[in-house]
């Protein structure tokens, strides 16, 4: 085991979904695990949901984390702060790293 790092946790690219666990991480084409995106979002290097807008994934987010005990509004604005920086749907643009 290496030390725990409590920094640099990997976030899905696609759903924001923090990937603690190498479980957690899609798989490439050859089968190997990336820190890009997580199982699932990603798999054998596509997307599991190709026709998924970013409104899309914001209402399926934000559904798990009320799940979790989330106000939905709360979880909706974190969403709608979070998603848009994600490599999925940036469009291209610099994206601003805060960690
Ligand atoms: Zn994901």
């Amino acid at each position: 085991m290496t030390a725990s790092r409590e920094i640099g946790i990997p976030i899905c690219q696609s759903c924001g979904m923090p990937m603690a666990e190498a479980e957690l991480q899609g798989t490439d084409r050859e089968g190997s695990k990336t820190e890009e995106y997580c199982v699932y979002c990603y798999e054998s290097g596509e997307f599991k949901q190709p026709e998924t807008t970013m409104e899309e994934m914001a209402d399926l987010c934000a559904g798990y984390m009320v799940e979790e005990g989330m106000d939905e509004a709360e979880a909706r604005s974190i969403l709608a702060n979070s998603l848009p920086r994600l490599k999925r749907w940036s469009t291209g643009a610099e994206v601003q790293k805060s960690l």
